[in-house]
């Protein structure tokens, strides 16, 4: 029989949580899965600006700018187990075939194409819930009868539960993993190119068989520099999805209840899905009088990076500095207007707006390229859907910082598997896929340890 080897993962967000959970399965491995913030409540969940505004799950990182021209903007990223999948609006896609297709193709990622991935999506142990009628909130519905092509979306509520907690909960009763939260790694110990464990802040070793680092796409570029890895890759490649929000003053207050329940995807120039409407049945406020449409751009060319600046991280997402992500931003913009005027969406509100002042969207409609970038520019948000920042690839290719198989080129067992590892932002909200490349990289490392 194999000698069980001690597997560390660190950060227990939605990568850390599947890839300690398959793991842990395996009788080959014992594994500990090492968390920076606290336990999330499981009631919490449900209540997505609730969990957000009482910030114990979450960190909001101020050194961040989303464009070249902003200097700082407000980027919240989860802290606690379960990591972004505890405290996220659930909303569960795949994102396009071609998105998978393109890292075979383009990133040399050969095992990673839609006929790959898509057995590896439908092997998660998930059920994903679609909201029922009553559910659908006003915006959700109005969405669904006003937009062509809106569908019901599917959530990460699986009886209850929305987390990647779900992954340890079988786990935990095999008694192979070993879960610690409050618990920050500060680096890797790295020994004549092979990882050994990891340092924890309070300087407490922990020796480890092999080392998977899951602290998201922010914080993991961060631990390897920390550990002495200057692989010149890490840190560039950033991206998430630019996204503006409009809001409506609704007739009548939201319900309790899910937050968004229905979405629209987007052609743009022959794209398909390189678009997004997401229907907010309301945006927090007090009253749930606010009805929100978050418009985003799912189809990506912008690419930011991450540097270190003595003891502190610099991050510059360049949103937008693509003129292809400009072009089709305001196509986008302009046709999710076109979207609001509809009976359907119209009638359920005051009017739909634009702005802080409450100018109303059709507004914007007569602005021209170069004022409807200003006001882009202007009300710019994102989703805190940040990938791409120690991407995949052969040893051969300069952006890659992980083989294909998540292993880190230079380093015996050491690996990322979270989002940091995506070649290219997928035309999705990030979750899903990340389960998915988690489950994947935690398979390859459970094959990589066969005799
Ligand atoms: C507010 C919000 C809303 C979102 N909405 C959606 C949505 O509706 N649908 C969707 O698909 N996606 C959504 N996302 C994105 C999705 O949740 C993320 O893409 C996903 O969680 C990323 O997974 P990850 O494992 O890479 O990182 P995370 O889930 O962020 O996990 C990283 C974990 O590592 C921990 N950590 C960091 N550094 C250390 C360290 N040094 N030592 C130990 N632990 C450490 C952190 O505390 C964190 O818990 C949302 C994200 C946020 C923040």
């Amino acid at each position: 029989m194999a000698a069980v080897r001690t597997v560390v993962v660190v950060g227990g967000g939605t990568a850390g949580c599947t890839v300690a959970g398959v793991l842990a399965q395996n009788k080959n491995f014992s594994v500990i899965l090492l968390e920076a913030g606290p336990l999330i409540n499981d009631n919490q969940e449900r209540d997505f600006f609730g969990v957000l505004k009482s910030q114990d799950a979450s960190v909001t990182h101020r050194s961040v700018s989303l464009t070249q021209t902003t200097s700082t903007d407000d980027y919240l990223q989860a802290r606690g187990l379960g990591g972004g999948s505890a405290i996220n609006a659930m909303v569960s896609v795949r994102g396009h075939e071609d998105d998978y297709n393109n890292w075979s193709q383009e990133f040399g990622c050969t095992e990673w194409s839609w006929s790959d991935v898509a057995p590896a999506f439908d092997a998660l142990p998930l059920n994903l819930y679609e909201p029922n009628d009553n559910e659908l909130g006003v915006v959700g519905e109005a969405l669904l009868r006003g937009v062509p092509g809106a569908q019901r979306c599917a959530l990460a509520w699986n009886n209850g539960r929305q987390s990647a907690r779900i992954f340890l909960d079988v786990a935990q009763q095999t008694g192979a993993l070993d879960v610690r939260t409050g618990a920050v790694v500060s680096r890797v110990c790295i020994k004549d190119g092979n990882a050994t464990g990891v340092e924890l802040s309070d300087g407490t070793v922990i020796v480890a068989d092999d080392v998977v680092l899951c602290s998201g796409a922010l914080a993991t570029p961060h631990v390897l520099w920390a550990s002495g890895c200057q692989h010149s890759a890490i840190g560039r490649g950033l991206q998430d999805h630019p996204a503006v929000m409009f809001s409506t003053t609704l007739n009548k207050p939201a319900a309790q209840g899910f937050v968004v329940t229905s979405h629209a995807s987007i052609a743009l120039d022959g794209v398909l899905d390189a678009g997004q409407m997401m229907a907010y049945n309301h945006l927090g406020d007090a009253s749930r009088t606010l009805g929100g449409l978050g418009v985003a751009l799912t189809h990506v060319w912008s690419r930011g990076h991450i540097s270190v600046d003595g003891a502190s991280t610099r991050v510059q997402f360049n949103m937008l500095s693509d003129s292809r992500d400009r072009h089709a931003m305001r196509e986008l913009v302009r046709l999710a207007v076109v979207h609001t005027s509809t009976h359907a969406m119209s009638a359920i509100g005051a009017g739909w707006t634009c702005d802080e002042n409450a100018r109303p969207c059709s507004e914007l409609l007569d602005m021209s390229d170069d004022e409807l970038d200003a006001w882009v520019s202007s009300h710019l948000g994102h989703q805190s859907h940040a990938v791409g920042t120690c991407r995949m690839g052969s040893a051969q290719d300069p952006n890659a910082v992980v083989s294909p198989h998540g292993q880190v080129h230079g380093v015996s067992s050491l690996w990322v598997a979270d989002a940091s590892v995506f070649p290219r932002i997928p035309r999705a909200n990030t979750n899903l896929p990340v389960t998915m490349v988690a489950a994947r990289i935690a398979n390859f490392i459970s094959e990589s340890a066969r005799p």
